[in-house]
């Protein structure tokens, strides 16, 4: 926590707010919109709800189809099969790590063969570990195929793309507040978009579908997905540090690039190129076999986790998942697989402190002369 969260979360209390809606959701709202420059924000009770409204609102029903990115977290996916649709997968590319604008053009270019374009509902790239994907190749994509996108933004909150906010190039965007984010509001999300009447239909989806009536009246089924006023306030302090978060996490990134050039270790990891500015949410870099052998990662995961330091290997694609065996996956060169195998997650919380990184810079050294 960054220190304000108290006193809003403090204005609840005493002003006897303790519900859904509030004026600290209202104010989180309009932290969000001016921080990302986007007309609209619904805050939510969760990053994947906010994805489930958004595919909703664009009408993805039973026997539609989604493309979305195979490396990503499985709320990325999920939302797609509460709706009765199928997911289709996309491999992602070498520089952003995020889906592969090529492979997205060649399964377009499938459902066109087959006569099925017109059940491709939305695209959903994701902005994995805070690194903007190569959206100005997507979204020429997408308007040349007509399809929406649906950013998923839940880890890349800050992050921009020439100098734009991830979450604001498609028709819809997602952040997630959740308590492993870069900053949180112990469970929480936000669906975005510069269309008024999207965001206010998803506000009144996420509050039971009430209709306007004295009494309690639905013509649609809608769900139960709003803000609480107490959760907000935490979000409209954390919206105070989120810069300050940004700077410490790509801080992180920096130390360990120090640290493996000194160790003289020829990391790979993904780049700022192309305008992108990342927030770097979380440490991740790739161990190339071909120059570090296919043990390495593996065995430097379990050195650390033997000196009590936590590593974890990178999201395993969605396509490698039990749950989503058969599903369809478009990716000749197995990029995502490549990562998820030879990546590793370093620690990378805001909050390191001094003692730790010299544990973890004294950790690596010992590993790279054994
Ligand atoms: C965290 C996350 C989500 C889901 O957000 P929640 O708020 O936890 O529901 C979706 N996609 C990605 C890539 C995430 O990392």
């Amino acid at each position: 926590m960054g220190g304000g969260e108290l006193k809003y979360v403090n204005e609840a209390f005493a002003e006897n707010w303790i519900a859904p809606l509030g004026p600290n959701v209202n104010g989180l709202e309009a932290d969000i919109q001016s921080y990302a420059g986007v007309k609209n924000a619904a805050a939510l009770s969760s990053g994947t709800g906010a994805i489930h409204l958004a595919l909703d609102i664009l009408g993805v029903g039973e026997g539609d189809y989604v493309l979305v990115q195979s490396f990503t977290f499985c709320a990325s996916v999920n939302p797609i099969e509460y709706l009765g649709a199928k997911p289709v997968f996309i491999d992602s590319e070498q520089d952003s790590w995020n889906m592969c604008p090529e492979v997205l053009e060649e399964a377009l270019q499938h459902f066109e063969a087959e006569g099925k374009l017109y059940r491709v509902k939305a695209i959903i790239p994701v902005h994995l570990y805070g690194v903007p994907a190569r959206m100005n190749e997507i979204m020429s994509l997408a308007e040349k195929y007509s399809i929406p996108v649906v950013e998923d933004a839940a880890e890349s909150l800050g992050a921009t793309l020439n100098g734009k906010h991830t979450g604001t190039f498609g028709e819809f965007g997602v952040y997630s507040f959740n308590g492993n984010k870069i900053i949180t509001t112990s469970g929480g999300g936000a669906l975005i978009s510069n269309d008024s009447s999207k965001i206010q239909l998803a506000r009144k989806l996420a509050t039971q579908a009430r209709d306007d009536a004295p009494h309690y009246q639905h013509s649609m089924i809608g769900y139960n997905y709003r803000m609480s006023n107490i959760c907000a306030g935490i979000g409209r302090g954390q919206m105070e540090v989120l810069d300050e978060r940004i700077q410490q996490r790509r801080a992180n990134f920096e130390r360990y690039l120090k640290i493996f050039q000194e160790l003289g270790w020829e990391i790979e990891y993904q780049n700022e190129r192309y305008g992108v500015f990342a927030n770097r949410w979380l440490s991740a870099f790739y161990f190339n076999p071909d120059v570090f052998g296919s043990n390495f990662r593996e065995e430097l995961r379990l050195f650390l986790d033997s000196l009590n330091i936590e590593s974890r290997p990178l999201w395993k694609p969605m396509h490698l998942q039990p749950v989503y065996d058969g599903c369809q996956y478009f990716g000749k060169r197995n990029n995502a697989e490549r990562i998820f195998d030879f990546g590793l997650c370093l620690p990378s919380g805001s909050n390191l402190t001094l003692e730790e990184w010299e544990r973890i810079e004294k950790a690596l050294t010992e590993f790279s002369k054994r």
